[in-house]
């Protein structure tokens, strides 16, 4: 009786000292330096299939994300912020037709270009977004300008664009945002939707044609610089075909785009609705701050679990306080690329 009492206590003992060696070792994990600055983006997710791009337009698509990526890491390395980093970044998919944000940006049911953006600093937790914009250049910019220049977070139409004006960022007559390839995608869906009987089948060729054909393209971008302080933003035209004034959930602080230095940064891109309703980025960063999740547990977590049980497509790209970086997404594909402190580059588009 005695011996099996003591057996028991020893076996206790030994297990209580395993768990308290394990947690040491995941605490040293994951405080652990992997890089003093990094650079991460991506250029939308949705069904990006191989058999589907031409090597042309891998090549276009392939380099102008090198070009971006590099645009960044140039500035961290020179001990430049990852806001300015982010900024610059997102700007040179802005500028790009290739991409669903800026100049490329997907068309409205009404014809017109409606932008979103949002972007979040993770030293101080403020933040700037703006929705519904239709005639500033770089709305990435103009959220950055909403955050360091106003008292708000969020501005929307007509006024983000007074505010713009008033603070001397560039404005364009909206038909810099047309492109030709995004003008047909609207009146191929618009055909498709003339059949749609009912209003859930509307919905469904909306959602269905859109994740299809126009695959997604929003851009985003998060970097942690030299300092240690992390900023992400995301920049978008939202979906095909939206109308009565919809807004995803690019420029939305805590969906689209989150960041606090004490555990990661996010940006997200796909099925703006979802999106909301998750609370993608933050859940993230939550699941870090509260679970103590590592940044791959908890991106693999909120997209491969939640957002897939819930119906979600899409995905994130994200980077916590070390320096680890992640791209998870639950679709075909995902333009994106990084760069970390030793100059590596990964440049990727399809599932591996
Ligand atoms: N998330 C964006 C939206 O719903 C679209 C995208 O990422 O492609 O507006």
């Amino acid at each position: 009786m005695k011996k099996a009492f003591f057996i028991t206590l020893l076996l206790l003992i030994s297990l209580g000292c395993k768990k308290e060696i394990e947690s040491s070792v995941k605490e040293e994990v994951s405080s652990t330096k992997k890089n003093e600055f990094a650079i991460i983006i991506h250029g939308g997710a949705g069904t990006i299939l191989k058999k589907n791009m031409s090597d042309e337009k891998e090549t276009e698509y392939k380099t102008k994300l090198e070009e971006a990526v590099k645009v960044g890491y140039t500035i961290l390395k020179n001990g430049g912020t990852s806001q300015e980093a982010v900024m610059k970044t997102i700007q040179v998919m802005e500028e790009s037709p290739l991409f669903n944000s800026g100049k490329g940006a997907v068309f409205t049911h009404d014809e017109t270009n409606e932008l979103d953006a949002s972007f979040m600093d993770g030293k101080t937790l403020n933040a700037g977004a703006v929705a519904g914009v239709t005639n500033v250049k770089s709305p990435i910019e103009l959220a950055i300008k909403v955050m360091t220049d106003s008292d708000h977070v969020m501005l929307s139409g007509k006024g983000a664009s007074e505010f713009a004006k008033e603070k001397g960022l560039e404005i364009v007559d909206p038909s810099y945002f047309y492109t030709e390839r995004r003008f047909k995608s609207l009146q191929r869906i618009k055909e498709k939707e003339k059949t749609a009987l009912d209003h859930d089948d509307k919905m469904a060729v909306f959602y269905d044609s859109d994740i299809k054909n126009a695959k997604f393209g929003t851009v985003g971008c998060v970097a942690l610089d030299k300092d240690g302080n992390i900023s992400a933003g995301t920049s978008t035209g939202g979906m095909t075909n939206k109308r009565y004034g919809r807004i995803g959930d690019s420029p939305i602080i805590g969906s689209g785009t989150y960041a606090n230095n004490n555990t990661c940064g996010v940006s997200s891109t796909g099925w703006g609705e979802y999106f909301i309703r998750n609370q993608v980025a933050y859940d993230i960063s939550a699941q870090m701050e509260y679970k103590n999740s590592s940044l791959k547990e908890a991106t693999k977590d909120v997209i491969q679990n939640k957002l897939t049980k819930l119906g979600g497509t899409g995905g994130v790209v994200a980077l916590d306080k070390n320096g680890n970086m992640s791209f998870e997404f639950n679709t075909a594909g995902m333009y994106r690329a990084s760069m970390d402190d030793k100059g590596e580059l990964v440049v990727k588009i399809y599932k591996e």
